[in-house]
């Protein structure tokens, strides 16, 4: 990062604005473009296609969704791209169990090289094959998790016992599936407890934070904004992974020019800024369908959701005209004045004096579209998590 800084600003006192330009752009594709490939192996019914479309935020029946419940007759690996993000990919396998393959033979058919980590998805208690699998995995030095779906219908079925207890039944599943797996001979299993139709609820968001944690660092930011908003810290951890890259969209609105916004009296490039908003609403999960999913998962209708948020940002198409529209209100108020923040960037970029307008208020900008989004984001969650209280 500091050696790109360095050599934009190196280019930008050199007068060489579009290899400065290219250079910042090319940063920010490579970090949308880093490769993740996430294997999810289990049984038929197991519940994986319906848990790589939760992971991703999406439904049986959106756009690039997995189709569920659907028979399996070959070894087909099916690749689910992200669709926000291409390179970042969950593979749905097919169980080894229902295969005429040995472990072993089974990973080199599905080339496993290619894939970051292995989800293991069980809907019971795991089963020989699921730990023949892991061992061959952990053989190959590559990571594995197990998960129990479908934890939903046993808390469901437990709450009609007298003696009721959440803690009890989750505690119980979990040593029960830990038991099984260490009886097989897997040393200390990770077990995660998963409902995919509440991916809010159980260990979904520990699944996230583990896998976040055990990723290579390189590997995280792609991880982040692949997966749904389902915790307060994913949130959180969103917003200051988009906050980091403010200073790089910032430095390519100055130096690539743009539009002059009335008022402001700084070029700024609208399209650019638009297609970020965008990012960070489809990101935090504000877009109509993911509001509309999480209405479905959690009970609360889709109007008490939007009626939280406090920016109507996330309720329209975000475009050029729509920015504009923002930013000229905002030069009405004093919201957009540079602040210290934005302009302790402007040296260390080597940003000239004329372009230093645009810089500070895209910089400014930016990141008030980012905190009011991701608060938006935060009140939504708490809303949507208030009937499961
Ligand atoms: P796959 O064959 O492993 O891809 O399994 P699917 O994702 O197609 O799921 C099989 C069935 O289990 C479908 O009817 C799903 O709706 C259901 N299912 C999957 N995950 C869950 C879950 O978390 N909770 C509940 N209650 N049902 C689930």
């Amino acid at each position: 990062m500091d050696i790109l800084c360095a050599s934009v600003r190196n280019d930008l006192q050199n007068n060489d604005t579009p290899t400065a330009v290219s250079k910042i752009k090319e940063l920010l594709e490579d970090q949308k473009n880093i490769p993740l490939n996430i294997a999810i192996t289990g049984e038929t019914g197991a519940g994986k296609s319906t848990f790589i479309n939760a992971f991703r935020g999406l439904t049986d029946g959106d756009e690039g969704a997995a189709p569920t419940g659907v028979v399996e007759t070959t070894l087909e690996v099916t690749p689910y791209p992200h669709p926000n993000y291409p390179k970042i990919t969950l593979w749905d396998f097919p169980g080894f169990g229902t295969t005429k393959f040995p472990a072993d033979e089974y990973l080199k058919r599905v080339e496993f090289e290619k894939f970051d980590f292995f989800i293991i998805i069980s809907a019971d208690r795991f089963k020989e094959n699921d730990v023949k699998l892991a061992q061959e995995i952990q053989k190959m030095k590559k990571k594995f998790y197990f998960v129990r779906s479908k934890i939903d219908n046993n808390i469901h079925a437990n709450e009609r016992m007298k003696k009721y207890s959440k803690e009890t039944t989750l505690t119980q599943i979990r040593e029960n599936c830990v038991q099984g797996l260490k009886e097989q001979g897997v040393e200390s299993p990770q077990v995660f407890l998963v409902s995919s139709f509440e991916p809010h609820l159980y260990d979904f968001s520990l699944l996230q934070k583990t896998l976040d944690k055990e990723l290579p660092e390189h590997q995280r930011d792609a991880l982040l904004f692949a997966t749904s908003s389902i915790s307060l810290e994913i949130i959180n951890k969103k917003k200051a992974a988009f906050q980091s890259r403010i200073k790089y969209y910032a430095a390519l609105s100055a130096a690539a020019g743009g539009a002059p916004i009335p008022l402001l009296y700084a070029t700024i490039d609208l399209s650019m800024m638009a297609a970020v908003v965008t990012e960070y609403v489809n990101v935090f999960g504000l877009d109509k369908p993911s509001l509309e999913r999480l209405g479905a998962n959690t009970g609360v209708p889709y109007s008490d959701l939007c009626d939280v948020m406090k920016s109507s940002l996330a309720k329209q198409k975000i475009d050029k005209g729509q920015i504009m529209k923002v930013l000229t209100s905002f030069a009405q108020t004093t919201v957009l004045q540079a602040t210290g923040e934005a302009a302790k960037w402007i040296p260390v970029f080597g940003i000239a004096a004329g372009m230093s307008l645009s810089f500070c208020t895209t910089y400014t900008a930016l990141n008030y579209f980012l905190d009011t989004l991701a608060e938006d984001a935060l009140k939504v969650y708490e809303r949507a998590l208030s009937v499961n209280k």
